[in-house]
């Protein structure tokens, strides 16, 4: 199948894209700099088997526009990019295929700042950081996880507010979807509140660790577009708001961290004449990036959870404007972050 580039509906005006290849390690690499306005590109590096080379250049222009908008609606002084390695990470990780990305970082002059993310981990960066120092969340001070979920618990409070005309979220019903890094944390901080918890994941540990701490209910993991709940958090995968789960949804509030959550970009219309509020993933979910970017620039550590808890406040902005405007919260979103990126 051929790649094409310019023609794709991500490329979105991109003002760099860098095919990196190095035979000896077989590094096949490509660099997507969408938009360097705010500041240097930043954004992590994913490795994924690609079923081929196009869906690998409509991933990383996807993904790298859609960087430049979380990070330029959360405040932050850098621009979107993305990179992604062509190959297997169970079994086509080497030190020196890292390094050798490593290398076309460092030949980029630092217009993209990369770190971990889907099929990679901070020991692979610190391959990539003995060849350049365009890397970042080199895991000094951890997981930016708790960040993220800090971020869409403020998210859930401020739509909670908003949307329920209620400060509190004591008994609230929470249906949350995946109890991973973020989603488990988040969970854990929605008890503190008062909230009930109905839970799904595929991992059966994480279910019985969510029942005995967090005294969640569990429900099978196609069974919790279905449940009665106020709250619907998926912090699992991407789409999951689709023509076959809309229907099904009873919450009135999605606040989750997963990315990419609308399936469609009319998603967002068809929430809003439901009535449902929903928090714009990568709003809500910017947590992580903030800390990451605070320990890449040096930024005062004890500054960070107050800018993370600033998500609350865009979000209150976000949904103001929605119902003001008629609009979907997705679009107010996106005209927010181009109000601040676009020249
Ligand atoms: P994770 O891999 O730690 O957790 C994902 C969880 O979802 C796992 O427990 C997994 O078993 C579960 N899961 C997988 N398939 C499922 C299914 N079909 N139904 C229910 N559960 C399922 O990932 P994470 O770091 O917690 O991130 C969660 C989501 O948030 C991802 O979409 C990620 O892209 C997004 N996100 C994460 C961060 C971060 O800081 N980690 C930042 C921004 C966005």
């Amino acid at each position: 199948m051929t790649a094409f580039v310019f023609s794709e509906p991500n490329f979105d005006a991109h003002e760099q894209v860098v095919f990196a290849c190095e035979p000896k390690s077989g590094l096949k690499a490509i660099i997507a700099v969408h938009n360097t306005n705010l500041g240097p590109a930043m954004g992590g590096c994913r490795m994924w088997n690609y079923r081929d080379e196009a869906q690998a250049v409509n991933d990383v222009l996807r993904l790298s526009r859609g960087m430049t908008y979380k990070n330029a609606v959360a405040g932050l002084p850098i621009g979107g990019g993305k990179s992604v390695i062509i190959g297997n990470p169970k079994t086509d990780k080497t030190p020196a295929l890292f390094e050798a990305l490593g290398e076309a970082l460092e030949r980029l002059g630092g217009r993209y700042v990369t770190a971990e993310d889907v099929g990679t981990h901070h020991h692979d960066m610190a391959h990539v950081a003995s060849k350049t120092s365009y890397v970042a969340g080199l895991g000094a001070s951890g997981d930016p996880s708790p960040y993220t979920a800090l971020g869409c618990f403020v998210g859930a409070q401020a739509a909670v507010k908003h949307h329920l005309g209620r400060d509190s979220m004591e008994g609230l019903v929470v249906a949350l979807q995946g109890l991973g890094n973020v989603g488990y944390d988040y969970a854990r901080r929605l008890k503190q509140a008062g909230a009930r918890l109905i839970v799904a994941d595929i991992d059966q540990a994480a279910l019985e660790r969510a029942q005995a701490e967090l005294g969640a209910q569990v429900v099978a993991v196609e069974a919790i577009y279905d449940v009665e709940a106020d709250i619907y958090a998926p912090c699992a995968l991407g789409a999951t708001l689709n023509l076959g789960t809309l229907d099904r949804l009873k919450a009135r509030i999605v606040a989750g961290a997963a990315n990419n959550q609308l399936a469609t970009a009319e998603i967002g219309e068809l929430l809003r004449q439901k009535g449902v509020l929903y928090a714009p993933d990568f709003v809500i979910n910017a947590g992580g990036i903030i800390k990451v970017c605070y320990e890449y620039l040096d930024k005062p550590e004890n500054e960070v959870e107050a800018h993370v808890r600033r998500i609350g406040e865009t979000l209150a902005e976000v949904f103001v404007r929605a119902d003001r405007e008629q609009l979907p919260t997705s679009t107010v979103a996106d005209r927010l972050a181009e109000a601040r990126f676009k020249r």
